[in-house]
């Protein structure tokens, strides 16, 4: 199968080869046509699968098809849950659209709107907008949704798991109501199926990969070690191992600065990422790591979705999300583009319940290891946090419970049925 045969123009074509894409991803395979004929998709594909040329590319193709006022309205919005993944779509859409007269723009949060705004107002065909900084502009009369004929729902779910529902909502009722509606999502909870079924008009569902299924070729191991240890159980592995480039994730933000000082401490180049580092840190953070000047990168869930970096040898869990779908999406991060990958979990006598959630939705067991010299005991913290973990705070009382409990060394299940996690617990990440 090639581009070609998928419809595309020539220019497209021509920009997917400078790309050095020889050929469609599977996801692309099935979006492409689809979209061009100009139907509705509900599409299930994670980052990776190349899903945002899935749908920039037939979206350039229609737009250029059409009419194009000299005025540009705003023609086809593509919405993201994050700033990051809203800057890189646009890159895409830039390096895509390069041969066709088309403008687009990105505009998010936590930057200075004045520049967005001139922009906007010079005209543009595309705009790739983070929800809260979308209503903004709009509700100071800076853009309008009016002419709208294409709109793009990336990571619909993590959109929803940050809230932004209502947001989504409005914004919808500010288009018109005849377009072309594409949602892409790495998950469908029911959540996802009924804002699907709000939004779209008899979707064609695509699926680029079994839902929540982990990439083959990422080596997956847990180690069973004691909170305290962890830290310099992690500077171990990456001096020992030599590794040169580690994604880390940590469930709060307050755990990733901490990692992160204490690597730098070590000797071991990193920097944090999440949401309350200014715009201008996370792009930095993410420069130096790309390039290689940064080894390590410690992010939280939210904060690493949708990070375009590719071929990542290594990623280690300093502590497991207590969403078993969200160690799907960090694992997710090693092994792209048929390069194998490690990824490692350290797993604390609290966490020995999430992993029980993990190897449940995989449908497999983890391999579990010791680690000489970090031997577990199964004693709970010294040191305990000065701020609280999500699950913690969501358990309401029954934290001492399982703490005193699990200090056996036993792991327990009481109070960690499905109920105590909250899917909505993203705050402090
Ligand atoms: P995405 O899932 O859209 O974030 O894409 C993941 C990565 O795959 C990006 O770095 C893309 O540049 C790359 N990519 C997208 N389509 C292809 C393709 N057909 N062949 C090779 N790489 C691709």
């Amino acid at each position: 199968m090639s581009f070609k045969s998928l419809g595309l123009i020539p220019e497209l074509l021509k920009a997917v080869n400078v790309q050095g894409y020889t050929t469609p991803s599977p996801i692309q395979e099935k979006t492409i046509p689809i979209i061009l004929e100009g139907r509705d998709v509900l599409a299930s594909a994670q980052t990776g699968t190349g899903k945002t040329a899935g749908f920039t590319l037939p979206l350039l193709q229609t737009l250029d098809a059409t009419r194009k006022d000299r005025h540009r309205p705003i023609r086809a919005l593509i919405l993201t849950p994050t700033r990051e993944l809203a800057a890189q779509v646009h890159d895409n859409v830039r390096d895509y659209g390069k041969f066709l007269d088309i403008r687009s723009t990105v505009i998010f949060g936590g930057v200075n709107a004045k520049p967005q705004i001139r922009t906007i107002r010079g005209g543009i065909d595309v705009l790739v907008a983070t929800p809260g900084r979308l209503l903004d502009l709009e509700n100071q009369k800076a853009l309008s949704l009016g002419r709208v004929e294409i709109l793009v729902l990336d990571e619909a779910d993590r959109m929803l798991d940050m809230g932004f529902l209502r947001d989504i909502k409005k914004i919808i009722s500010l288009m018109p109501t005849r377009r072309q509606n594409l949602l892409f999502s790495a998950t469908f909870s029911k959540d996802i199926k009924k804002l699907a079924e709000g939004i779209l008009n008899k979707p064609v569902l695509v699926e680029a990969e079994p839902e929540n299924t982990t990439a083959e070729k990422v080596n997956q191991k847990t180690y069973r070690v004691d909170k305290d240890n962890k830290i310099e159980v992690t500077v171990k592995l990456i001096s020992e191992g030599n590794w040169k480039q580690v994604l880390i994730f940590t469930r709060t933000k307050h755990r990733a600065n901490r990692l992160s000082e204490k690597l730098v401490k070590a000797g071991i180049s990193s920097a944090a990422i999440h949401g309350n580092k200014s715009q201008g840190a996370r792009t930095k953070a993410l420069a130096g790591f790309k390039s290689q000047k940064i080894r390590v990168l410690v992010a939280t869930d939210i904060a690493a979705r949708g990070l375009d970096i590719p071929l990542l040898p290594h990623v280690i869990n300093f502590e497991l999300p207590n969403i078993p779908e969200d160690y799907v999406h960090r694992i997710g991060r090693t092994g792209r583009a048929g390069a194998s990958g490690e990824a490692i979990s350290l797993v604390d006598v609290d966490e020995i319940e999430y992993v029980e959630g993990i190897e449940k939705l995989l449908g497999e067991k983890l391999s579990s290891a010791i680690i000489e010299g970090f031997e577990p005991t199964g004693k709970p913290s010294q040191n305990k946090p000065k701020q609280q973990n999500n699950r913690k705070k969501n358990a309401s009382g029954h934290g001492g419970q399982r703490r005193s409990q699990n200090s056996s060394g036993q792991a327990s299940k009481q109070g960690s049925g499905s109920g105590n996690r909250n899917r909505n617990t993203n705050r402090g990440r």
